[in-house]
């Protein structure tokens, strides 16, 4: 398993990365995914972070910009990712 900060909230993120264990595949393998935006841009965002940017247009780096700054950082290390709830 690999990880990646969120653009956004920092968080560290759980991407699927190589075979994995098929327990994880099967539950949930990615917490985040890379956006292309039209603009060009490209952003790492947890879905958490994609669920709270615009939905009635596409998106762009402002609007990740904005969002980036209206979220406080989250601390958190690779251990809490195992922590379900
Ligand atoms: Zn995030």
């Amino acid at each position: 398993m690999a990880s990646e900060p969120c653009d956004v909230c920092e968080r560290n993120v759980r991407i699927a990365g190589g075979i994995g264990d098929l327990w994880n595949f099967a539950f949930e393998s990615t917490q985040g995914l890379t956006l292309e935006l039209v603009d060009g841009s490209e952003f790492f965002l947890c879905f958490d972070c994609m669920e709270r940017l615009p939905e009635e247009r596409e998106p762009t780096a402002a609007d990740v910009e904005a969002l980036r700054a209206r979220t406080d950082p989250v601390e958190e290390d690779d251990d809490s990712l195992w922590h379900w709830g």
